[in-house]
């Protein structure tokens, strides 16, 4: 059986900044876990025909100088770019939001389509079980997924998480996200960097022509509806029609090649804990963090790619031999 000294389970940007401190702390044997096809969680980016769409998080902005640190090393490398906003600058990765997850994590042992569904504590160590029936052991873990499927995984497993602890975690609150993608013909007539977010219909958060934003040939639009319209319309089969229909002065959808739909069902927190991790078993061996853990001064007060940053960057420091 494989034997790690951490398995991070979520190589969302919590995971691999906590994957690359523990790296420039020494530590070795660093085990990436995801469910998904790739790395990156809610940095997402889809292909569509000869173009992509930030479907996740289309750009972050600084507030920490620990952050900053890391965005002049990034801009010089030439991964991410100044996308608008001059007082409070918006960043974007130069080539859609993923391949930035993609640049941080090379060079991790990283595990793909796996996804945890239990672990044991055995003979000092954790057994950690994948839905593939795939098993190692890990000296520590630190898990980073959406919280909600933390607690369904601490209800699955075995382990010593006391009532008070899981109750801090039931008390984090996630709102669902739906996102139009869509592939128009011609240029559309949205401003200069792509984006709109003010004076929106109701329900809708931003709009954003990816050519524009200047990762994709193509002209692929996405229409991000907000937290709470998101929730109150959630498994409805007419969201794409209403979407349309408030876009409809925006974008000319007579224009449009394909359409297609994401629904994220953890998006955002709503309602988030300020401590940037948990300690699960008060051993210092089993940790949750992610965007939803904010600094007790976290003066943005909301989950967002700083604030998984981070937690990442505090669990890993907590959990460092
Ligand atoms: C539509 C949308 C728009 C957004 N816009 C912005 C924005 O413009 N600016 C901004 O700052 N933030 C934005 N955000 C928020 C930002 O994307 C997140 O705060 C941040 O990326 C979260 O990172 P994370 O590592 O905490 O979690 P995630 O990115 O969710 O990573 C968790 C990972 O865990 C994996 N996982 C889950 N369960 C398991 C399991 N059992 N086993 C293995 N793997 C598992 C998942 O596949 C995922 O990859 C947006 C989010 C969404 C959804």
């Amino acid at each position: 059986m494989q034997n790690y000294e951490i398995t991070i389970v979520g190589a969302g940007l919590a995971g691999i900044t906590a994957a690359r401190r523990l790296k420039k702390q020494g530590r070795d044997r660093i085990l990436l876990v995801d469910k998904s096809t790739s790395v990156g969680g809610r940095l997402a980016t889809r292909r569509v025909a000869n173009g992509k769409a930030d479907h996740g998080a289309q750009f972050f902005t600084v507030r920490t100088d620990e952050l900053n640190e890391d965005v002049e090393d990034w801009l010089e490398k030439g991964w991410i770019r100044h996308w608008y906003g001059e007082d409070y600058p918006r960043y974007t990765a130069v080539d859609g939001m993923n391949r930035l997850a993609k640049q941080l994590s090379e060079g991790f042992d990283t595990l793909l389509q796996s996804k945890v569904v239990e672990i044991k504590r055995q003979d000092g160590f954790y057994k950690l079980i994948d839905d593939q029936g795939k098993t190692w052991k890990s000296e520590k873990v630190l898990l980073t997924m959406p919280v909600p499927q933390v607690v369904q995984l601490m209800k699955d497993s075995q382990l010593n998480v006391p009532v008070e602890t899981m109750k801090q975690l039931k008390s984090i609150a996630f709102e669902p996200t739906y996102v139009g993608i869509f592939h128009f013909q011609h240029a559309t007539s949205l401003p200069g960097s792509g984006q709109v977010d003010q004076d929106l219909p109701d329900g809708m958060e931003r709009i954003v022509d990816h050519q524009k934003k200047e990762i994709s040939d193509d002209v692929i639009v996405s229409i991000y509806m907000t937290g709470d319209w998101s929730r109150r319309h959630y498994g409805e089969d007419y969201v794409m029609g209403l979407m349309k229909e408030k876009a409809a002065s925006y974008l000319d959808f007579d224009d449009i090649q394909s359409e297609q739909l994401k629904r994220w069902r953890y998006a955002q927190a709503n309602k988030v804990i300020r401590s940037p991790y948990l300690d699960l078993t008060g051993e210092g061996t089993l940790v949750c963090a992610g965007d939803a853990f904010l600094r007790e001064n976290d003066s943005a007060g909301r989950t967002r790619f700083e604030s998984a940053y981070l937690s990442g960057k505090d669990a890993a420091a907590f959990l460092s031999w």
